[in-house]
């Protein structure tokens, strides 16, 4: 049985030689057969996992992960959490997920170092400025925050940056307070071991190779330890879908990109929020650790390989030096990639189907981490009530037939451009 964490178990544990720590979660073996299948341990599937068991009672359920749990995505992106959306499809969801964010450690017991140290997206023309307001505008008529900033104003919240002799000079920026990072990892363990509390298994090291069809219903899962049935499957294997509904001869409006994120060595406090280039493919924050976590734009192809080029470094570097000069003489002690399952109007999927027994979670293009909660919270929800909840009821797979797209950007059925 594993202890509550509190500053009550932290002294215990110091004043007997640290020895009274249970693992966070069980190493769980696959059983013949669960209720739900949860497909991939990323923080949507384990949160999926969660709200199953916590808000519907639902606790005979597999998450099963080819690796370790929060070794794809989740473990890889720059940690952004904000709810700056201006569309109605997408405004209400993600400012539901800020609010979960706000109780997440709570709720889960297991300190994700939710840090709400502000999103500041610079604007450097009039047109921008005027996209901006309206943008905040947005967000203010669904319960968010936000503040439009003047020249003066990102002056006196980030100095450091380059406003006197700048490319593109920086006229102000739509700041959120309530944005700001949370730590990925522990995002991912925080579910895991509420998950497991609460019943649910998480099998790693156990990958889906094919579905188990009996009537044209998906009843359950081959995997690399055996075949596993269930009631329903849900897929959360963000970059890995497509390969996935391929086994199932689906094609689904999703293309999979890498994407690249760097660290570099550690400074003193510099950034105080999250920032985010307005002229160019650019955004850094400061991790606690003092590194500053920066990234830009995917590579412009297509490709399920978790390590970015070059072309990529070089225009991320470019874009960082024209916002932060000093910057340049700073080493990058790290870059990574990941598999971002862009979608066509840069939207997520949930939704039951597209086949019986199948449920979707996809389509989180560069933005699905700040979506875990919410995610999570409406696949549960879509899971155990075989119909959207209101706040992911635009998510439907079908609008890309119908023509109800939710596009945020503006730039149409070109995912490398979300
Ligand atoms: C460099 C980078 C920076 C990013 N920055 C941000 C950011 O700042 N803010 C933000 O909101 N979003 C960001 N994102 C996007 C965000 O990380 C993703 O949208 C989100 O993590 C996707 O959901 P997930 O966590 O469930 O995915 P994942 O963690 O990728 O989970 C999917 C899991 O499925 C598993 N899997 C795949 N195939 C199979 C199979 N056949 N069988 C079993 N398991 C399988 C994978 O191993 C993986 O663990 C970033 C992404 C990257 C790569």
């Amino acid at each position: 049985m594993r202890s509550r964490y509190s500053v009550f178990s932290l002294l215990a544990n110091a004043l007997t030689g640290q020895k009274g720590w249970t693992p966070a979660w069980r190493d769980a073996a696959p059983k013949p057969a669960y209720d739900v299948i949860v497909v991939g341990g990323g923080g949507h599937g384990l949160a999926t996992a969660y709200y199953l068991a916590k808000e519907h009672g639902i606790r005979n359920v597999a998450v099963l992960e080819k690796g370790h749990i929060g070794s794809g995505n989740a473990g890889r992106n720059t940690t952004i959490i904000r709810s700056n959306y201006l569309l109605p499809g997408n405004e209400p969801f993600y400012e539901w997920s800020m609010k979960l964010w706000e109780g997440l450690e709570q709720d889960v017991n297991y300190n994700s170092m939710v840090s709400q140290r502000g999103v500041l997206n610079l604007y450097h023309s009039d047109a921008q400025r005027d996209a901006y307001a309206r943008r905040g505008n947005s967000m203010r008529m669904a319960g968010a925050d936000s503040e439009l900033l003047d020249e003066a104003g990102v002056r006196a919240y980030a100095p450091f940056l380059n406003f006197d002799d700048a490319r593109f000079p920086i006229k102000g920026g739509l700041l959120q307070r309530r944005g700001g990072t949370a730590r990925h990892d522990a995002v991912v363990w925080g579910y895991a071991r509420a998950a497991d509390k609460l019943g649910v298994d998480i099998v790693q090291n156990c990958e889906v190779t094919g579905f188990i069809r009996e009537n044209g219903v998906v009843v359950g899962v081959e995997t690399t330890r055996g075949p596993i049935r269930a009631g329903k499957v849900g897929l959360a294997v963000a970059g890995s879908t497509s390969r996935l509904t391929r086994l199932l001869d689906l094609r689904l409006p999703i293309e999979s990109h890498v994407l690249t994120a760097f660290v570099s060595e550690g400074l003193k406090p510099l950034v105080p929020g999250v920032v985010t280039f307005g002229a160019g493919h650019f955004y850094v924050s400061q991790s606690d650790k003092g590194g500053l976590v920066f990234g830009g734009d995917i590579d412009g192809y297509n490709s399920y390989a978790q390590r970015g080029n070059l072309p990529v470094v070089e225009d991320v570097c470019e874009a960082g030096m024209a916002l932060m000069p000093q910057i340049g003489r700073l080493r990058v002690l790290r870059s990574w990639g990941g598999i971002m399952d862009m979608s066509m109007d840069g939207s997520p999927i949930i939704d039951v189907g597209p086949l019986p027994g199948l449920y979707l979670n996809c389509g989180w293009n560069y933005g699905g981490f700040k979506a875990t909660p919410a995610s999570g919270w409406c696949f549960a929800w879509t899971l155990a009530k075989d119909a959207p909840h209101a706040l992911n009821a635009a998510y439907r797979l079908d609008r890309f037939r119908t023509g109800h797209m939710i596009d945020e950007k503006g730039v149409g059925a070109q995912p490398n451009l979300h």
